[in-house]
């Protein structure tokens, strides 16, 4: 095992851990780690509401969910050599969840969630549909989740981080929140919001004190979008075997990761997330010197996947295009399009007998493949939502027979405002 660089103990809040971590984006946060190129090292995550979510059947925590917190990072960690223009490689050698069995400051996460924000405190994809908070457990046993609350359906994980990125410099930091205040400024009050501004309130900047807290807090980007620096991509495919190149834009690169997810959809459509889980990263890291210029890489880091995916056979595929629930005609909405698509399939999974909203969860959790079809045809996109139909415990697929079907046990829990 890689030395531990970033300790965490289970025990503990975040901000009462051996290092302290960070929970917004802000160059002047200090590295506390240091690693040379080509060092291997492991760091420990919080999962991304640092335990605020129970493992019980009530959803009032996810309706509670304290968002001004997110995401709790580990990091920053500097790269002996890294200077802006550089590009980091980061080797993913390993990732997974708290061992079960471990007895140490780390055991007892087995289980991760799901859930479903409440449109007055997040909303999410398909806020108009499910504007309630709602929560749905999973156990992992070998590799495999389940869930008591969505019975018949059981997948493999593809563990990956949900977030990853360098520090911002002072002037891209600028930039993410001058364009982003200009999107708020065209509705302010808008229920959920159109952005998350910079907000001092449960601020978490590491070891920073004093007035220089208090400046870095009110200018510190908030951790929900990926910007330019990685950041919250959600991309289910940053498993074991993944590297990753990001650009560096502060001296050391100041690299920082959380938010690991069991599993996740393509989309993470329930926002809440995909499966939600403290853990562990294996890391190994080089530097590519001027490699932002070399290869043109500036708007984002690339990445090449890695290869420990489930291997499915079958899918049962919907599509959907961008006119809305209305009937109303738009130009080439691919956002719409998604929703329609995942809509399409929740209306079909229920007809086994499955609640909308456990249909919903089962998109936002298993290793569902979404894709952009078609964005030329005006004036509808076509967006697609593949299901691996394995993961199904009855046949899934249209017959002659008819939907078999299947008990749907306790159902999901809820809770409203
Ligand atoms: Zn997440």
């Amino acid at each position: 095992m890689p030395e531990v660089v970033f300790p965490l103990d289970s025990t503990k809040s975040f901000t009462d851990q051996q290092i302290v971590g960070h929970n917004r984006w802000h160059p002047d946060i200090p590295a506390q780690v240091h690693v040379r190129p080509g060092d291997s090292f492991r760091v420990h995550c919080r999962e991304w509401f640092d335990g605020a979510i129970h493992n019980d059947d009530n959803a009032d925590d996810i309706r509670d969910a304290p968002l001004a917190g997110v995401h709790v990072l580990s990091g920053p960690i500097a790269v002996e050599g890294a200077e802006p223009g550089d590009l980091l490689v980061v080797d993913i050698l390993d990732v997974g969840p708290i061992p079960q069995e471990d007895s140490g400051p780390l055991a007892g996460q087995g289980w991760g969630y799901t859930g479903v924000f409440a449109t007055q405190n997040g909303g999410g994809f398909l806020t108009e549909q499910f504007p309630d908070a709602y929560k749905v457990i999973w156990d992992f046993t070998g590799g495999v989740a389940t869930s008591r609350h969505v019975p018949h359906v059981a997948f493999t994980g593809i563990v990956h981080p949900g977030l990853m990125g360098t520090a911002p410099s002072a002037a891209l930091l600028a930039k993410w929140n001058a364009r982003e205040q200009a999107l708020i400024d065209t509705n302010p009050t808008r229920v959920p919001p159109l952005a998350l501004p910079p907000l001092p309130d449960s601020a978490i900047l590491g070891s920073l004190s004093g007035d220089d807290f208090t400046r870095a807090a009110a200018e510190a980007a908030r951790t929900a979008p990926p910007r330019e620096n990685g950041g919250n991509q959600d991309i289910k495919n940053l498993t074991k075997g993944t590297r990753v190149f990001y650009p560096v834009f502060v001296s050391g690169a100041n690299l920082s990761m959380g938010d690991l997810h069991f599993s996740q959809g393509d989309g993470e459509i329930t926002f809440c997330g995909a499966i939600e889980m403290g853990g562990f990263m294996d890391l190994r890291v080089e530097v590519i010197k001027g490699g932002m210029a070399t290869y043109g890489v500036s708007e984002n880091a690339i990445f090449m996947p890695g290869n420990v995916d489930p291997q499915y056979s079958q899918w049962l595929a919907f599509s959907g295009t961008s006119v809305t629930l209305d009937g109303e005609q738009r130009y080439l909405d691919s956002h719409l399009s998604y929703q329609r698509a995942c809509l399409h399939a929740i209306d079909y999974l229920t007809t086994f007998g499955y609640s909308a909203i456990q249909a919903y969860m089962i998109l936002g959790a298993a290793p569902i493949e979404g894709r952009l079809s078609g964005v030329v045809d005006i004036p509808n996109s076509c967006s697609t939502v593949y299901i691996p139909t394995a993961i199904f415990d009855f046949p899934v697929a249209p017959s002659s027979a008819g939907p078999v079907k299947i008990d749907p046990g306790m159902g999901v829990p809820m809770s409203s405002f």
